[in-house]
């Protein structure tokens, strides 16, 4: 890990404790998308390893993932494909339950978003068990796209997120834990 990356993510991102529920510690990246500095850092970081690399789409994960998926797909010369909670897509979907801490939900994206074949980076802000991820990775999984890497700027290695996508054969980037 780069210290000085680690320093800068670390200083630029708020930590509210008992946000949304007594003992979650909620790390707020609203502070890291106003520092312009540390956003160009963050969204440079995510992108270099893949310089010189044709991705055909950056899929974001609703709603931090859409603004980082964004600058990333603009970086990339990609398109940008939003994976949204159910009921906010106008055309055809495809769909997918998943378990939250309490209770399930569900996530969709449009079934001809991504062609088969294509080669797509899966975005959120913060990996914690995964559940979410995981979910999103299924789902383009299901309409044929090739998963190239699932990025994020935080992970919670207690929570063994990464390593469930890593069992997914997915390779996945975060910038700090
Ligand atoms: P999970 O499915 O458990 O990996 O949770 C990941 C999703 O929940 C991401 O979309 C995160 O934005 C959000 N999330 C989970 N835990 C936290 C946390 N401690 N701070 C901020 N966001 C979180």
């Amino acid at each position: 890990m780069n210290t000085s990356l680690e320093q800068t993510l670390l200083g630029a991102i708020r930590t509210i404790p008992d946000y949304p529920r007594p003992g979650v510690m909620f790390r707020d990246i609203t502070t890291l998308l106003g520092n312009a500095r540390a956003f160009r850092r963050t969204i440079d970081e995510l992108v270099h390893p893949y310089a010189g690399a044709k991705i055909d789409q950056v899929a974001g994960i609703e709603a931090r993932g859409f603004i980082l998926g964004g600058a990333i797909a603009h970086q990339m010369s990609a398109g940008f494909v939003p994976i949204r909670k159910k009921g906010k897509l106008p055309h055809e979907t495809v769909r997918i339950a998943y378990s939250l801490e309490y209770g399930l939900d569900e996530m969709e994206m449009h079934k001809d978003a991504v062609a088969a074949g294509e080669k797509v980076i899966l975005v959120d802000d913060l990996i914690a068990t995964g559940g979410t991820a995981e979910a999103a990775v299924k789902l383009l999984r299901q309409i044929g796209a090739d998963i190239v890497a699932a990025c994020f700027i935080v992970d919670l290695p207690d929570l063994g997120g990464r390593k469930k996508l890593e069992a997914l054969g997915v390779d996945v980037r975060t910038l700090i834990a």
